[in-house]
């Protein structure tokens, strides 16, 4: 038997099917060719591969692909913040196999020809790239873009991210066009009306703080109404970066109700809470949604819990260390996200007990997938050999300089976190190992 890659002494977890054994993984063309059970190949065996073909995951986890479903790559117009490419070596050093562009970029991916553009950039990267559409032509929420020229090129989902579509008659037609293709609309539910001028959550900090903020309920209105408009239309709603107490229970309340309605999560929400900008007054703490309260950050734990959040996504948003470097108010909202957050998902959710780990993967591969109706790979032969392989039990420091984005607007730069990435496979290519 001759592999291109031998993947040996690995932990495998399948999250999509349960399944978490030893084995060893003959990679050929891009395919798992071969699974073998511990034992079968004998160091004899293995001995008689090149070296430089093996790959000794003795410690580690082998799992399918990384998938993230909220990433800003900046591509087309800010290409001094983030590139498809590099975008690309930032999410193969998070972990990801896989990911899903949101549209707000200069011009936006609203028309046939940017999605070509991006897609085409993507070609040659460390990661697959999947566009969102925009909802609203130049993302302007007053007119609904050529939805049906934009599946034609290959959107795998329509958003405004970054806005919100206020006008409830508008998405309602959103949805129902999407509905026809079976499309997911992605909707950044807040309010703007409520939203407007907010530069942190509202509440005691920000009262504190005497800054202006943004309310809770402004998510939660948000929400409530595109589950009802989902609900009404019969078609599919997806809550980005959903921060809220109320947000959750809606989402929670949408499901019960058997409205098609599910929801994201992002790291920064699990692990932070507005408590910390009073003390550091970084403006790598200015996100939106924005960093909540203590029982918005319980919330959104119980919900991944529960299964009301069905998955984690980044939010990845670079931004230059110009742009940051201002005062809180003054700064554009966003942090990257890609190279953090399997750490923090094993810190926060694992470690802390709060999801098994293969509960966890879910979360950040097959259930984004399934989402975005991407093919998830699986752990089996004949697969596309799209694989992560994490030393879960190692700790590391978030540094700086080793940042692959272009940008290192990060509040978790020098935190400590468990969870290590050391190669990431994307079809059958090493697009990241660990020095
Ligand atoms: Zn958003
Ligand atoms: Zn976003």
């Amino acid at each position: 038997m001759k592999f291109d890659l031998l993947i040996i002494n690995g932990k495998l977890i399948d999250p999509a099917f349960g399944f978490s054994k030893k084995g060893d993984i003959g990679i050929k063309d891009g395919k798992i060719e071969k699974i073998y059970a511990p034992g079968k190949l004998t160091p004899k065996v293995i001995s008689t591969f090149p070296k430089e073909s093996i790959l000794d995951a003795n410690g580690a986890v082998v799992t399918p692909g990384l998938v993230d479903i909220h990433v800003h790559l900046r591509e087309p117009g800010r290409e001094d913040e983030e590139t498809v490419v590099s975008g690309c070596e930032s999410a193969a050093a998070g972990g990801f196999t896989s990911l899903c562009c949101m549209p707000n970029t200069q011009p936006a991916i609203d028309n046939q020809e940017t999605v070509k553009f991006v897609t085409s950039l993507a070609e040659n990267a460390d990661c697959r790239v999947y566009c969102i559409g925009a909802i609203t032509k130049n993302r302007e929420g007053k007119e609904l873009s050529e939805i049906g020229d934009l599946v034609k090129a290959g959107i795998v989902a329509i958003s405004d991210d970054g806005d919100y579509v206020q006008n409830p008659d508008l998405m309602r037609r959103a949805l129902e066009y999407a509905r026809m293709f079976d499309l997911p609309v992605i909707t950044h539910a807040e309010d703007e009306f409520l939203a407007a001028g907010g530069v942190m959550n509202e509440s005691f900090q920000s009262t504190k703080l005497g800054m202006p903020g943004t309310p809770a309920v402004a998510e939660e209105i948000a929400v409530i109404r595109d589950i009802k408009l989902a609900g009404l239309t019969d078609s599919r709603l997806h809550v980005a970066h959903v921060s809220t107490v109320g947000g959750v229970e809606a989402i929670r309340r949408g499901k019960a109700e058997g409205v098609k309605v599910t929801a994201e999560a992002a790291p920064h929400h699990f692990t932070l809470t507005d408590d910390l900008i009073a003390e550091r007054f970084d403006t790598n703490l200015r996100v939106n949604p924005p960093l909540r309260t203590e029982a918005d950050r319980q919330a959104i734990i119980e919900g991944l819990i529960d299964g009301t959040i069905d998955c984690i996504a980044t939010d990845h948003a670079p931004h230059t260390e110009e742009e940051k470097d201002t005062v809180f108010d003054e700064a554009p909202p966003g942090i990257i996200g890609l190279e953090t957050s399997l750490g923090l998902a094993i810190t926060e959710l694992v470690g802390k007990g709060y999801l098994s780990l293969p509960d966890m993967l879910a979360k950040m591969s097959a259930n984004p997938a399934h989402i975005m109706g991407l093919t998830s790979n699986k752990l089996q032969e004949g697969e596309i050999a799209d694989l992560t392989i994490f030393n879960p039990d190692a700790a590391w420091i978030v540094k700086e300089k080793k940042f692959k984005s272009k940008c290192k607007n990060s509040p978790f730069v020098e935190r400590k976190l468990k969870g290590k990435i050391l190669v990431t496979i994307m079809n059958g290519r090493v697009t990241f190992r660990a020095k």
